[in-house]
């Protein structure tokens, strides 16, 4: 069901011609942004390491065994976190107090290693004669394509200090390798020379053989589609107390109230208190730092509203109920809906009619029985700030509204 978001924007009030006209916009805004998930295509290039020399991974001769295990690499999903938290795109019409953000996270695929702490290549020596290893004395060279590949600095330094005692197994991981620095058809050579494969019982070097690795490299690019992930959340605007007012709304002067005018009475009955300024006549005055709410925002959207998709103006004006006896209905129509609300006993009292251009809105008062449908014009059809019902005669009188129906 498509959800129709109403706000209020614009009140405003002024006098003219002896009634107090009110106007009002009532917006619809465009629909929120839903999640959503873009997808487009990526290629993975994902590195395949093979053997390709006929010696295989493991070589055993004679009490030396030793292999080179290439890592394997798969295609992972991976989020990618340089995308900023979103931003603020407008107020939240449904939520006061609340903006919309958007955020957006890119999930991307990258070439991952099954152990990605691991180096591209590990060789392991076991050492199963009496004498102990001491990878030093030994040559090796590691050959990337034709070049002679130096960037091994762990390597290299684990071949200094390591020594393999009898019946120990060692893993010396090649590192400098990465996905990164390989292409495509690249062909990685290792190669022991000279390396003790017996010894007499003396401890000498009776044996010594060559063991080749080599591998080849190539790069198969895999298609997955990348994920442009949209999410959208109301968060609370942020807010601190104003500092003008301490959060009261209020200043410490006293002004004259806006609503009796000073005269500390309601308006339609002299012997009724004004409940503004509860019969005194005088109100602090608003703050104008935080325009009385003791609070002041930052809405990190500049304040701005969604989309209006269709906007009506209401106007009228304030109108003054007085019945015989008091404490009549009024029922006013809701010119949005096209529906009556009742306002219960509420006369005498102050009502607000509004209504579309080229609409009627007829007032509806009902009291001992009966019921009068009034639009606020005066006999001349001027507008009438002030409707009076007598229903105490068999036919109920009106004065300052014209009768309908
Ligand atoms: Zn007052
Ligand atoms: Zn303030």
């Amino acid at each position: 069901m498509r959800r129709i978001i109403l706000f209020i924007t614009v009140s405003v009030i002024f006098i003219a011609c002896g009634v107090t006209k009110i106007s009002k916009t009532i917006n619809t805004y465009e629909e929120s942004e839903k999640n959503r998930e873009e997808k487009s295509p990526q290629s993975v290039p994902v590195p395949i390491i093979t053997a390709v020399s006929n010696t295989g991974l493991n070589q055993k001769k004679g009490t030396t065994e030793i292999s080179i295990e290439p890592s394997k690499f798969h295609a992972k999903e991976v989020v990618n976190l340089d995308i900023n938290d979103g931003k603020a795109l407008y107020l939240d019409n449904e939520k006061p107090g609340y903006e919309i953000w958007e955020s957006v996270k890119t999930y991307e695929y990258e070439p991952v290693s099954d152990n990605p702490k691991r180096a591209m290549f590990v060789m392991s020596i076991t050492n199963r004669s009496e004498m102990p290893l001491l990878l030093k004395n030994y040559g090796f060279i590691l050959k990337m394509g034709n070049e002679t590949w130096t960037k091994t600095d762990g390597f290299k330094k684990a071949w200094t200090d390591d020594m393999i005692l009898t019946g120990e197994t060692k893993e010396i991981p090649i590192d400098g390798i990465t996905k990164d620095n390989i292409k495509d058809g690249t062909v990685y050579t290792f190669f022991l020379n000279g390396f003790p494969t017996k010894f007499n019982k003396a401890g000498d070097v009776t044996e010594r053989q060559n063991f080749t690795w080599v591998f080849k490299c190539n790069i198969k690019n895999e298609d997955k589609e990348r994920r442009k992930v949209y999410t959208y959340e109301p968060r609370l605007i942020p807010s601190k107390q104003c500092e003008k007012c301490t959060g009261k709304g209020h200043l410490s002067e006293l002004v004259t109230c806006p609503n009796c005018k000073g005269s500390g009475t309601s308006l339609l009955l002299k012997s009724v208190a004004c409940s503004k300024c509860d019969g005194k006549g005088k109100v602090y005055a608003t703050c104008d730092n935080c325009s009385g709410k003791g609070i002041l925002y930052f809405p990190q959207s500049g304040g701005k509203h969604r989309g209006v998709k269709s906007s009506v103006t209401l106007n009228g004006w304030k109108i003054k109920v007085v019945t015989k006896p008091a404490g009549a209905n009024i029922k006013l129509i809701d010119p949005q809906t096209g529906e009556y609300n009742v306002l219960k006993g509420t006369t005498p009292g102050s009502i607000e009619w509004l209504c579309k251009s080229g609409g009627t809105c007829p007032i509806i008062i009902e009291s001992m029985g009966k019921k009068v449908k009034v639009l606020p014009f005066d006999a001349k059809g001027k507008e009438s700030g002030a409707i009076n019902v007598d229903f105490t005669k068999d036919v109920p009188v009106v004065k300052g509204g014209k009768v309908v129906e």
